[in-house]
């Protein structure tokens, strides 16, 4: 969020899109419900289609920050098509580096700032739910890394600063990517 009112270009959070459409109860939140409650990843197919459309919105002409996405390699291929196609461009790939003991901290601490701003507690933010969230993303994220890596677009930064800090942190990899 910080990045992108720095950067003044939207951030598009796929986990943000799928929760609005349960919350809507449209076809795409009812296909995807379960899966996100149980911490899986939901089909390539289902959250690429997502993505292409959200791209095609006048807010992302001028660029966009892509949060959660793409998170297997089938994604990261489908991206790269629908770059070509499009004529955009990766400027660069970033990975925030957090240990999972403090990501357990965190999404307790979220579940219970949330729950005391009256708001919804997502339904993935708890110990066992984490448990499959991280084993997906160990088997079909962590991949990824190498495929940017290879690229030379991947700039990891430590996650286990302040906010501030990974913000600032961020900005500079950016910066240098431009
Ligand atoms: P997030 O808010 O990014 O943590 O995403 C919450 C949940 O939405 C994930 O645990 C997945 O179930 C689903 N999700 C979000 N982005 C993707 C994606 N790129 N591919 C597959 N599932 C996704």
């Amino acid at each position: 969020m910080r990045l992108a009112q720095r950067l003044g270009i939207p951030r598009l959070s796929t986990g943000d899109m799928l929760r609005a459409a349960v919350a809507a109860s449209s076809d795409l939140g009812n296909r995807v419900e379960e899966t996100m409650a149980l911490g899986g990843l939901v089909s390539d197919e289902l959250i690429v289609d997502a993505v292409a459309d959200r791209l095609k919105a006048a807010d992302a002409c001028n660029g966009f920050i892509l949060d959660g996405f793409p998170r297997t390699i089938q994604q990261a291929e489908a991206l790269d098509r629908l770059c070509v196609e499009r004529g955009l461009r990766i400027d660069v790939v970033l990975e925030i580096r957090v240990d999972e003991g403090a990501l357990a901290g965190r999404i307790s601490r979220r579940a219970q700032e949330a729950a005391q701003r009256g708001e919804p507690v997502r339904s993935d933010d708890n110990p066992e739910v984490l448990r499959s969230r991280l084993e997906a993303y160990r088997q079909q994220t962590a991949p990824l890394i190498e495929y940017y890596d290879r690229q030379r677009l991947l700039r990891s930064v430590d996650g286990l600063q302040s906010i501030e800090a990974v913000s600032e942190r961020l900005i500079d990899a950016i910066n240098a990517m431009a």
